[in-house]
């Protein structure tokens, strides 16, 4: 993979920020002619940004439509790699590297009508002075999927106005719908009910485990919950797997949703997905015991992909590490039946595209698993 310096001249190879440098490909003809980024999602990984708002930025920059359609970030139009990578050192100048030291260390503070930069390596801490429609967008879209606190009806009326001039808002806007995390574990999602078990799951909190962190309160969903637990200190599979029970008891969750918790607590981001698991394989296996339980635990990893998108690219990663983890989270058979099952059409028309891209995206693994003997003889 080639790298490149972050915001500087490649001039100095030690340089410590590094990123890949951005690949295009163009694709259609005539009319559907488009350009696809097929590595922007590492890009934007070096760049500690959410793709979306780089997509959104080249697109705004060459006033073209930007999309993201089954997890490829492509635009209208045909451009080069050169253009494109001028583009993308523009955003990095304008969007990620701090304005005092210079370093590729902000982190972006969004409020309902506030945009500060805060820089880890500097300290440095200002309102971002950009001009430039993205910083528009991140206002009404910020980071996390979370909503500005009030005026969030302002915010909606403003975007609505907006994707009348330019488009391809509404697209991007759905796009992110589908995006967004759902935190709907419950049978019971009403606000009043989530609140309420909230409070239960303090009130139970703080009687078993007086060392938890306190700063959980808004944000606590299961997936944060479980995440802080197991980062909190060594934790060994016994206590990962109370507090795991204790979570599902709270929330009623089955089993593929108690699985699929797991996995999303321990998989933050889609490029240590396999590494992850593959450090977390006695923990992961105990899920795993039999050919029914294997079974149960693809569904629930199917479910976890489907719903966060960005780890889609990665399914043939994570399908390749739960076979070779140690102890072995997933068999051969597992795989190859799930490969091979057929999909349930009970989650509609989406649900069963969404299941079938999963195995689409499976494939080069499975393939790998089918012809694993002639290969090793290659290798
Ligand atoms: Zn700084």
């Amino acid at each position: 993979m080639k790298l490149r310096n972050i915001g500087r001249p490649d001039t100095d190879p030690n340089y410590r920020y590094k990123m890949p440098v951005l690949t295009v490909k163009n694709e259609g003809r005539g009319n559907g002619v488009r350009t696809v980024f097929p590595n922007l999602v590492d890009v934007a990984k070096a760049l500690k940004v959410d793709p979306k708002y780089v997509l959104k930025y080249f697109g705004i920059e060459l006033g073209a439509h930007s999309e993201v359609k089954n997890d490829r970030y492509l635009v209208t139009g045909t451009v080069t790699a050169k253009q494109m990578n001028d583009i993308l050192d523009k955003f990095i100048a304008q969007f990620i590297i701090c304005p005092n030291c210079r370093d590729p260390e902000i982190r972006w503070e969004v409020g309902s009508n506030t945009f500060e930069v805060d820089c880890a390596a500097c300290g440095y801490h200002a309102p971002l002075k950009v001009q430039h429609k993205l910083y528009d967008f991140i206002l009404k879209n910020p980071p996390g999927g979370a909503k500005p606190k009030g005026g969030q009806k302002k915010a909606k009326k403003g975007r609505k106005d907006e994707s009348k001039e330019e488009g391809e808002d509404a697209v991007l806007e759905v796009k992110q719908k589908e995006l967004e995390v759902d935190d709907e574990w419950s049978v019971d999602t009403s606000e009043e009910a989530q609140r309420q078990r909230r409070l239960e799951e303090f009130a139970e909190r703080k009687v078993s485990d007086k060392s938890a962190p306190v700063d959980m309160k808004e944000k606590a969903t299961p997936t944060t919950m479980l995440r802080a637990f197991i980062k909190e200190k060594q934790r060994d599979v016994r206590d990962v797997l109370a507090e795991l029970r204790r979570i599902q008891l709270a929330r009623s969750l089955d089993e593929t949703q108690k699985i699929r918790l797991l996995l999303e607590a321990l998989c933050e981001t889609p490029k240590e997905a396999a590494a992850t698991i593959e450090k977390n394989a006695r923990l992961l296996a105990q899920f795993t015991q039999d050919s029914l339980s294997q079974k149960a635990f693809l569904a629930a990893f199917e479910e976890f992909v489907i719903t966060q998108q960005n780890f889609m690219p990665y399914v043939p990663h994570m399908l390749q590490a739960f076979y070779n983890a140690e102890p072995q989270v997933l068999d051969e058979d597992a795989i190859l039946m799930w490969a091979d099952s057929s999909i349930s059409l009970v989650g509609g028309k989406e649900r069963e595209k969404q299941a079938k891209l999963v195995r689409q995206k499976a494939e080069p693994f499975v393939e790998w698993l089918k012809n694993a003997e002639e290969e090793e003889e290659d290798d």
